[in-house]
C-alpha cells in the first residue's frame, strides 16, 4: 500500500517457460498516472486472479491481446472512480472493468467501465458470482449443458470460482450432481455446504474411469469442463447418448510443456455428444439479466458462494501461483485496499 503519492503494480517480467513461476513477475512502485480528457483515474480494490490470464502471459493473442511484458497484468478489477474526465462517470463511482494489477488504473477513453451496485451483493462478487465467473456457469450449464430433471451432471473444478456455480444451477433446475476437486477440503465443501449430490478427490483417486463409473451408474448426461486432460477422457467413456459437454476450459493444460492426448473422442461420434467450447466475453449483453437473476437466487438462500481473499498487492503473484496448484477454494480475489463505507 502507498501515501497516494505512487502507485503500485505487478508487472509480467519474464514469459514463463512451462509451469508459471512467482520469478515471472515483478512487483514494482511506479509514478502516479494524470488525467487527459475521456480518461478516468481509479483506486483498485479488488484484483481478479484468473487461469485464462496464463495462456495471455505467452504473448501470443488469443480471443484477447496477449500480455505485454513490463506492463501490468490486465485483468477484470472492482475499482472507485477517483477522478474523472470522462462523461458519466463521477468521484466515488463504484465500478468494474478490464483495468490492471495495480493499485491505480489509468482509465482510457476506449475501456469500458461497468456499474456495481452494492444493493445486489459484496462489491468484490463483480468479479465474481455475479460477474464474468458467474455468467460463465451459467451460459455453459444453463445454454449448452441444459440439463434436465433427473439427469447426471459432472463438474471438474468443481470447487472453484466458476465450477461452484455450474454445479449448483445444475442442481437448481433438477439434476444430479457430482463433483471433482483436489482436497478433502474441497469435497467437504461440495458435499456439506453446497449439498452436490456426491464428489471425490481426484488426487487420491488411482483411477478417474473407475471413480465415474461408481459415482454415475446411469452414464454422465452433462459434464462442465474445466480441467481437461486425463479428466476428459474418463468423461468420454461415461458419456451417455446425446450426452452435452460444455467445454469452458482446460486448466490441467495450461502449464505444460505438450498437450496429452485424449483417446476416446470416438465415444462423441457414436453416442452423438454436443461437446461446445464457449468464452463468456461473447455474452456479456446477458450480463445485466444474469446479475439481477443470481443476486435474487442468493437472496432466497438458493445459490451460495465463497470468495478466496487474499491481502495485499505485493501477494499477488503468489496467489496466482498457487491457484494452479489447487491452493484456493473459490474464487480467487486480492484485497488491496478496504472497501468505501456503504452509502458515501
Ligand atoms: P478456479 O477457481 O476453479 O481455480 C482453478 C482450479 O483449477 C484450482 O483451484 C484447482 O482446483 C484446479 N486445477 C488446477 N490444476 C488442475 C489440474 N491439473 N487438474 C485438475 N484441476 C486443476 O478457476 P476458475 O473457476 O476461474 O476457472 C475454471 C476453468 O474455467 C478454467 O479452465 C478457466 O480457464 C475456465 N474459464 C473459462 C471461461 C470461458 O469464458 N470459457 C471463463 C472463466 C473461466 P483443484 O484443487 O480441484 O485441483
Amino acid at each position: 500500500m502507498t501515501d497516494g503519492s505512487q502507485n503500485i503494480q505487478v508487472v509480467l517480467k519474464s514469459r514463463p517457460d512451462g509451469w508459471i513461476d512467482e520469478k515471472n513477475f515483478a512487483v514494482r512502485a511506479a509514478p502516479m498516472p494524470i488525467l487527459a480528457d475521456g480518461q478516468v483515474l481509479t483506486r483498485n480494490l479488488y484484483l481478479s486472479c484468473d487461469p485464462y490470464l496464463r495462456g495471455l502471459m505467452d504473448g501470443a493473442a488469443t480471443y484477447q491481446p496477449g500480455q505485454d511484458l513490463e506492463k501490468p497484468i490486465r485483468a477484470r478489477v472492482v475499482a472507485e472512480v477517483l477522478e474523472s474526465r470522462r462523461p458519466g462517470h463521477r468521484a466515488g463511482d463504484l465500478v468494474w472493468g478490464f483495468l490492471g494489477w495495480e493499485l491505480h488504473s489509468l482509465v482510457p477513453e476506449t475501456e469500458t467501465l461497468y456499474p456495481v451496485d452494492p444493493s445486489l451483493g459484496p462489491i468484490s462478487h463483480f468479479i465474481s458470482i455475479l460477474g464474468m465467473p458467474g455468467l460463465t456457469a451459467y451460459v455453459g450449464m444453463l445454454e449448452i449443458g441444459a440439463p434436465r430433471p433427473d439427469e447426471t451432471v459432472f463438474v471438474s473444478a468443481a470447487a472453484g470460482a466458476v465450477g461452484q456455480i455450474a454445479g449448483q444451477l445444475a442442481r437448481l433446475h433438477g439434476a444430479r450432481v457430482l463433483g471433482s476437486a483436489g482436497s478433502a477440503a474441497k469435497v467437504a465443501y461440495l458435499s456439506d455446504d453446497l449439498h452436490f449430490d456426491a464428489a471425490f478427490n481426484y488426487k487420491t483417486e488411482t483411477d478417474i474411469t473407475a471413480a465415474l463409473a461408481r459415482h454415475c451408474p446411469n452414464g454422465i448426461d452433462v459434464y462442465f469442463e474445466n480441467v481437461g486432460g486425463k479428466t476428459l477422457d474418463a468423461v468420454l467413456s461415461h458419456v451417455n447418448p446425446h450426452a452435452r459437454i460444455a467445454v469452458c476450459g482446460m486448466i490441467s493444460q495450461y502449464n505444460a510443456a505438450q498437450p496429452e492426448p485424449i483417446f476416446n473422442l470416438g465415444k462423441i461420434v457414436r453416442n452423438r455428444v454436443k461437446m461446445q467450447g464457449f468464452v463468456v466475453g461473447e455474452h456479456l449483453a446477458k450480463l445485466p439479466e444474469f446479475t439481477q437473476r443470481m443476486s435474487a437466487w442468493m437472496g432466497e438462500g438458493r445459490i451460495r458462494y465463497r470468495e478466496d481473499i487474499i491481502d495485499g498487492i505485493e501477494n499477488i503473484p503468489r496467489a496466482f501461483v498457487g491457484m494452479f496448484k489447487g491452493d484456493n477454494i473459490g474464487k480467487r480475489l486480492v484485497r488491496v485496499a478496504p472497501d468505501p463505507p456503504v452509502g458515501q
